[in-house]
């Protein structure tokens, strides 16, 4: 799944991953979780996460092809969030390839740049889950406290006005990037994320149903 920070893709990827019954691997998830746990890959990541930065493509990748190999994503995965680079998406082809696997969709959540700042600024995400609420779209029931769980909601350090800007400056280039890498491979569906959170789930059902796979022969 592919998006700009505020796009959707998380909450979609969730959807995505329990209708699918696939792990969703986010790797900002696991990234929050080493930052947590105080392992020397979560010190590494904070220094970069906490400038809106990206964390370096090394780190990245090793920490995915680890989680890769995990008895659960033998039948596949969501991946979101990753890979945010070029050089991730040649290097997540190679992991594939070694796998005997391949990216069968690569799925773009399209919002205008000029939404993005405040569908971060309003998100809201529960502490046992990282259910995803928004203040406007998407308030919960009880202010403060998550539906599915009831756990408490908190925002991310990472949501502040002067770090989404950041996010946005440093992580948009490169997405575009990515696009350009999944276009020419002929497997980029984008979907209109301005739609419904579930006219978004359906367009991404669709597409993953019926994958484009121009330039590819059935052998491949
Ligand atoms: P996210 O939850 O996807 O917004 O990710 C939170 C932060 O983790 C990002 O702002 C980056 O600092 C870092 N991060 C997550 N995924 C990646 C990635 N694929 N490449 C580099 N940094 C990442």
């Amino acid at each position: 799944m592919i998006g700009a920070p505020g796009a959707g893709k998380g909450t979609q990827a969730a959807i995505l991953a329990e209708r699918l019954g696939l792990p969703h691997v986010a790797s900002g998830d696991l990234f929050r979780e080493a930052v947590r746990a105080g392992t020397r890959l979560g010190g590494e990541a904070k220094r970069y996460m906490d400038r809106g930065a990206l964390v370096p493509d090394p780190v990245v990748i090793g920490m995915i092809e680890e989680r890769l190999d995990r008895a659960d994503a033998a039948n596949g995965v969501i991946l979101d969030g990753f890979p945010r680079t070029r050089p991730q998406a040649e290097s997540l082809d190679a992991a594939l390839v070694q796998r005997g696997a391949r990216v069968d969709a690569a799925l773009y959540v399209g919002v205008p740049e000029e939404d993005l700042v405040g569908r971060l600024s309003g998100r809201w995400l529960c502490r046992a889950a990282g259910h995803p609420y928004h203040v406007i779209s998407r308030p919960p029931a009880v202010p403060g406290i998550c539906d599915v769980d009831g756990s408490e909601l908190y925002q991310r350090d990472d949501d502040r006005p002067e770090t989404v800007r950041a996010r946005l400056e440093q992580q948009l280039p490169p997405m575009y990037d990515v696009i350009d890498h999944y276009t020419t491979q002929g497997v980029l569906v984008a979907v209109d994320g301005t739609a419904s959170i579930d006219g978004v789930t359906e367009a991404l059902l669709q597409a993953i149903a019926h994958p484009a796979r121009p330039g590819r022969s059935e052998a491949a």
